[in-house]
């Protein structure tokens, strides 16, 4: 069986100081392959070194709205630059983040729709960040997306997520839905077709249950992908090479 973890912070700070520990244990547990978020500059040069060693660490890179006080104009222009290199597979994580308030709505939606239009140009998929802010992301999806794409982290309603679908984005599910606290998560899941979901960690957050509270790492995968088996009614092995042939549809790759 091989899971692939489609989002992972793995070259944040919390993690990057013991990586190859790290992505030793996730290969013991069965993740062969991992998409590297890359929130900064920094973050991205560590993923093409780590991409030297490991070829099976994919890269994706975006300025997270929750960061923007952060981003100069430098940096900008330096993702421009780098999003063209063909180690970047996807333009993420991007979005709204309206939950914490560091960064004005305002300025959140124009670096927003700059990087759909940088990702439109590229002609490769975003990776979309949506907390508290559903009807501004999806107006802005509705309004500036030319590629596909994946609301990570999903937790919002079976509308949302079947109108993401029709825009041609894959829905994917993190930690949360092995919570006692899920609430609606769980139903969404069942009745969202197979063929468009995607599992994440988006580690160091959202560790799973049992494992909550303390750091994530890719390693736990599996305990989403437990919950998530039951919930879809299908094997392991049927739905590990499901979930397998949406990722590689999603990013045209033969894995
Ligand atoms: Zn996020
Ligand atoms: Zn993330």
């Amino acid at each position: 069986m091989e899971l692939i973890d489609t989002h992972a912070h793995i070259t944040c700070d919390d993690l990057y100081p013991n990586i190859d520990e790290i992505i030793e244990n996730a290969k013991q547990a069965n993740v062969k392959r991992i998409l590297c978020i890359c929130l900064n500059i920094e973050q991205i040069e560590r993923a093409f070194s780590l991409k030297e060693r490991y070829e099976w660490i994919d890269v994706a890179a975006g300025f997270h709205p929750s960061d923007l006080y952060d981003v100069c104009a430098k940096d900008w222009e330096a993702l421009s630059t780098l999003a063209k290199d063909e180690r970047i597979i996807a333009i993420g994580e991007i979005g709204l983040d309206y939950h914490w308030d560091d960064v004005e709505k305002d300025v959140q939606k124009e670096a927003f729709i700059r990087q759909l239009h940088l990702a439109n140009e590229l002609q490769k998929p975003v990776l979309i960040h949506m907390r508290d802010a559903t009807k501004d992301t999806m107006d802005i999806l509705r309004e500036h997306k030319k590629v596909s794409g994946i609301l990570h982290c999903y937790s919002g309603s079976l509308e949302t997520a079947m109108d993401a679908i029709h825009m041609d984005m894959y829905i994917s599910v993190g930690g949360p839905i092995t919570f006692k606290n899920a609430r609606g998560l769980p139903e969404v899941i069942r009745q969202i077709p197979i063929d468009r979901l995607m599992l994440e960690t988006d580690c160091p957050y959202l560790t799973p249950h049992p494992f909550r509270g303390t750091r994530n790492e890719p390693k736990y995968l599996s305990y989403t992908f437990d919950v998530v088996a039951k919930l879809k009614e299908m094997d392991a092995s049927t739905l590990s090479h499901q979930l397998k042939k949406n990722y590689a549809a999603l990013f045209h790759s033969s894995l």
